[in-house]
């Protein structure tokens, strides 16, 4: 009787892990119509157009075409010379940013609503 000797099936499955995580971007990601980088919602403020003005929405909950603008005075310069904010929230008419620059002082001067970075004493 022919011995078969079957002992050099040393076939090694690897185990094939290498699965990519292709998630896609969790959460939105806006573009800053000032210096247009981008940036989570987190870090950009939501601006519509209301009323021939520049309104802060800071709760990113009001209806209407919104655009997205880091909220310091240097993205809003830039997006005042471009004229960002009349081409993205689609208007014809210049408009009034004075409601807007009031709120974003208050975000330089260290008072966004939605910073944690609040001191219990
Ligand atoms: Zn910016």
């Amino acid at each position: 009787m022919p011995h078969v000797a079957a002992a050099s099936s040393g076939m090694r499955v690897r185990g094939g892990s290498a699965r990519l995580q292709s998630r896609g971007i969790m959460g939105a990601v806006r573009t800053c119509i000032g210096c247009r980088a981008s940036g989570s919602r987190s870090s950009l403020l939501r601006v519509i157009a209301s009323h021939g003005a520049v309104v802060a929405d800071q709760s990113a909950t009001l209806p209407g075409r919104g655009a997205w603008l880091h909220p310091t005075s240097t993205c809003f310069d830039s997006a005042v010379k471009r004229r960002a904010f009349t081409r993205a929230l689609k208007v014809d008419s210049a408009l009034d940013t004075g409601a807007l620059l009031s709120v974003l002082a208050e975000y330089e001067a260290g008072h966004q609503p939605m910073s944690p970075n609040e001191q219990a004493d």
